[in-house]
């Protein structure tokens, strides 16, 4: 079910592109995560390949005819400019587009040709990397849920459905957008604890949610047709970063009885770059072992022992301030976590979404919800952090955030380690946050 490690994963590989073998880089060749750019002065969006800090532009390789003697279907999707058609082929034609990068850019002999068929990173603009058509997001971490719900019920803080169930809910695509995308501060109604009755004004209490977003590809479930567990992943292109920017004065007052709505829909942040399943395949594991007590998941959510259903992947938090930026100063870190604490797997999440018969389609996207460790350093969103707002946090520069502020920048950057193989990372999510009268 997992994908296969091999040759595009060896730690002695190297590109002929230098700044791929640059210590730090988050695309070396053993990465090589699928993105939509547009060049400049290009009216027309590529498919790249992030290396170094080079692009390789899939279109300009096919008419370079160095995608030749792949299948036609996959020399035809890598033209176009939206990853969707590459997401739908399904796993076998991923892997031979893989190797063939990977080839590209390896070997020396090629250079001369490949070489025009990049960009430099930094001169791009970077797309969102598909047409996302719906997009759920989910609440896998207990720990994340355990303290949210120690906030408001203290006594009985996780619901007797959360260890049964991967709890989701659906939220709405058009509002995702790509990092960089500047974010403006919500209105809507808010009801204070001492206000008598609701009023429509500009969100008191902006937050973001650090999680992990997964795009669906290869062969979509018809209608009615649920997906098996152990065919989950064949059904999951990449993954990528995810800000589920939060209203949480919004949500308190609109969110019973039927879930989140307006204070989630304003926004959605992701990174440009789709870190695919076969470039992940030496940072997976085992899933997380469930607490003594805890009941086993239903057998339609049993993945098997020894399974490497789990991902390691180091996540964090960073926060730069208006003041911070007009000082020049760094950006202050706020937390880090690792997704492997996650309490549901993404196929658990994949399989309970189609288990009712719900059609999954290529380019939906899924957030596993926010990704939060025990400690406050390692919680994945302020209201956490801060319970809500009565521990402000305080950065290096003596400021205080117990909620975002306007001109805060919040950039989420995950990466995956392991001895004896390449770590790779995944870019960035950025988004700053504007005034709610700004325009444009
Ligand atoms: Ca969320």
């Amino acid at each position: 079910m997992s994908r296969p490690i091999d040759d595009t994963h060896r730690l002695d590989l190297t590109s002929w592109v230098e700044s791929a073998q640059e210590p730090g880089t988050d695309f070396p060749i053993q990465n090589l995560p699928y993105g939509v750019f547009r060049a400049p002065g290009d009216s027309r969006d590529h498919i790249g390949v992030a290396i170094g800090d080079k692009i390789l532009d899939l279109a300009r390789c096919r008419y370079q005819l160095l995608l030749k003697d792949l299948r036609g279907d996959v020399q035809f999707v890598s033209a176009a400019d939206t990853l969707n058609p590459l997401m739908d082929l399904g796993v076998n034609h991923w892997q031979s587009l893989r190797n063939r990068i990977s080839a590209l850019l390896t070997e020396p002999g090629m250079k001369s040709r490949v070489e025009p068929c990049l960009f430099e990173a930094d001169e791009v603009e970077m797309r969102l990397p598909a047409a996302i058509g719906d997009y759920t997001d989910f609440y896998a971490s207990l720990e994340h849920a355990t303290h949210i719900g120690s906030l408001f019920r203290p006594d009985n803080p996780l619901l007797p459905n959360y260890k049964w169930i991967p709890i989701g809910y659906h939220g709405r695509s058009s509002s995702v957008v790509v990092s960089g995308t500047p974010i403006r501060r919500p209105s809507g109604q808010r009801k204070g604890p001492d206000d008598h009755e609701p009023h429509f004004e500009p969100c008191q209490m902006l937050d973001y949610e650090l999680e992990l977003g997964f795009f669906v590809g290869g062969p979509g479930n018809k209608l009615g047709d649920p997906i098996a567990i152990e065919d989950a992943e064949n059904h999951i292109f990449g993954v990528c970063l995810l800000n589920d920017w939060s209203a949480r004065d919004l949500q308190a007052w609109e969110y019973q009885p039927l879930g989140p709505f307006l204070a989630k829909s304003f926004a959605t942040s992701i990174s440009p770059w789709v870190v695919t399943l076969e470039a992940l395949a030496p940072y997976r594991c085992a899933p997380r072992s469930r607490p003594a007590g805890d009941p086993e998941p239903l057998s339609y959510l049993q993945v098997g022992d020894g399974s490497q259903a789990g991902l390691d992947l180091e996540l964090e938090v960073d926060l730069v301030t208006g003041r911070m930026r007009r000082r020049e100063e760094g950006p202050h870190r706020v937390s880090q976590s690792r997704f492997r604490s996650m309490y549901w797997t993404m196929s658990q999440m994949l399989t309970h979404h189609a288990s009712n018969g719900c059609n999954m389609r290529t380019g939906d996207l899924l957030g596993s919800g926010t990704i939060s460790g025990e400690e406050r350093d390692a919680m994945g969103c302020l209201l956490e952090i801060t319970r809500r707002g009565a521990e402000p946090l305080v950065l290096a520069d003596g400021d205080e955030r117990s909620m975002l502020e306007d001109g805060d920048e919040v950039i989420l950057t995950g990466r995956c380690a392991r001895e004896g193989f390449a770590t790779i990372g995944f870019g960035e999510c950025r988004g700053r946050i504007q005034s709610a009268g700004a325009h444009g």
